[in-house]
Parts: C-alpha cells; sequence; structure tokens
C-alpha cells in the first residue's frame, strides 16, 4: 500500500478547486532514501515520474528500475555539483535545480561537448533568501533567466522552489509564480507532502511529494 492513489486525489481535488483543469498538474513522486519495494509498489501502480536529490543514490537505484520498467522519467530535484553534471546527464531527464551561474556554464559546455540538446532545465530560485540554501536571489532572477536564454542557449521549462521550513509557503509560491509570470516561464515546480494542494492554488505545474506517497524515509547510510 503507497499513498498514490490518495496524494492524486487530493491533487484532482485542489485542481478543481481552484477552477484548474484536472490532470494539469505533474506528480513527481520523490523516491530518496526510500526502500526499492515500495518504488517498485509506486511503478507498478503505474506511475512513471520520480525525483531524486542526490545523484549518486539516484545511480544505484534507478539503471536497474529503467530496465524493468518502461517510459520512466526522472528528475534531480538536489544541489548537482559540478563534477557530476555528466552523470546527472546520463541519469535525468529534467534538472530542476540550476541554481547557479557555474553550473549553467558547465551544463552549456557538457552539452556542447556531447552535441546532445540541453536538459529540461528549472531554475531553482530561493524565494527565502537563505544563506543555507541553494538558489538564485529573487532580486537576480530575472538576470540569469535572460542569461540562461542568450548566453547557454536554454530554453529554461520554469522555476523551482523551497520556502522555508518555518514560515507559511503561500506567499513564496506567489512570488514564484510572479518571477515565472514575467519571464514568460510557465512551468512552477513547486509544492511538498505539507503543502502541495495550497501550491496547486498557486498555480503549480509540478508537485515534488516523498512522504505523502512512499511513507517516512529511512535515515541516510552515510
Ligand atoms: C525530499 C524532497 C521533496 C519531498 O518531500 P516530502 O516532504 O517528503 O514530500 C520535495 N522536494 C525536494 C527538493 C526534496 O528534497
Amino acid at each position: 500500500m503507497t499513498g498514490l492513489h490518495e496524494v492524486t486525489r487530493a491533487i484532482r481535488a485542489a485542481e478543481r478547486e481552484a477552477g484548474r483543469p484536472e490532470g494539469e498538474t505533474r506528480l513527481i513522486a520523490v523516491s530518496k532514501q526510500q526502500p526499492d519495494d515500495r518504488i517498485r509498489a509506486v511503478l507498478d501502480a503505474g506511475h512513471r515520474l520520480f525525483g531524486e536529490n542526490r545523484v549518486q543514490e539516484a545511480a544505484g537505484r534507478w539503471p536497474a528500475l529503467r530496465e524493468a520498467f518502461d517510459g520512466i522519467e526522472l528528475h534531480l530535484v538536489g544541489p548537482l555539483q559540478t563534477n557530476k553534471v555528466g552523470a546527472a546527464l546520463d541519469l535525468f531527464d529534467a534538472i530542476q535545480t540550476l541554481d547557479r551561474e557555474k553550473l549553467a556554464a558547465k551544463i552549456a559546455d557538457a552539452v556542447q561537448s556531447r552535441g546532445i540538446a540541453p536538459p529540461v532545465l528549472y531554475i531553482q530560485i530561493n524565494t527565502g533568501e537563505e544563506p543555507q540554501k541553494a538558489g538564485i536571489a529573487p532580486g537576480e532572477a530575472d538576470g540569469f533567466i535572460a542569461r540562461c536564454r542568450d548566453t547557454y542557449g536554454f530554453a529554461p521549462a520554469g522555476l523551482m522552489a523551497i520556502p522555508p521550513a518555518d514560515e507559511p509557503p503561500a506567499p513564496h509560491f506567489a512570488l514564484l509564480a510572479q518571477i515565472a509570470g514575467r519571464n514568460g516561464l510557465t512551468g512552477l515546480s513547486m509544492g511538498m507532502s505539507g503543502d502541495f494542494p495550497l501550491a496547486i492554488a498557486h498555480g503549480a505545474t509540478c508537485v515534488r511529494v516523498g512522504s505523502a506517497i512512499f511513507g517516512d524515509r529511512l535515515p541516510r547510510q552515510t
């Protein structure tokens, strides 16, 4: 048993309540620190879109699952070190955590040297301007988005944010939507287990839900 069905129902209800088309919101099942049997149960139920926050953990798990199940789409939702860009491009269909200039340059280099199309990219915005959190400061977002397009040749899919844990998330969702809107970006990755219905009310196009689907995470090994 997983919470997949319940979460999906809650997403549809939030869409209806917000007057948005049903099925518009994509559900990213965040499988970090979850045992394989829970992930397989969600795959067996037909779900195919997943998120991981560490390259190494994803590398240990998803190649085998991709062999066992067709149509898997995997998003990186955690910080990416520049020395792992190559591995990330091999593993992930989308990188949701483009959070600094150096990483943009590194991805652009890797894309060029491999002769591939850029991956699906979301730019992470540090809406709460928390010093310990990754992301572009809201005041620098417009310039960074422009450089992604003009300097690096990306067409960003949208923006991503993780609001501060100790603040009401609504103003952060609204800020992210505002930055996206004025920059012509349609993708909004926001909302987790505790607040995804509210994120949908603010226009989220994908929500990243872990524990509400899989249950509590296991402690990290390292
Ligand atoms: C772990 C994680 C999630 C999911 O968190 P839950 O509270 O378990 O839903 C969402 N987004 C990111 C970036 C995460 O690291």
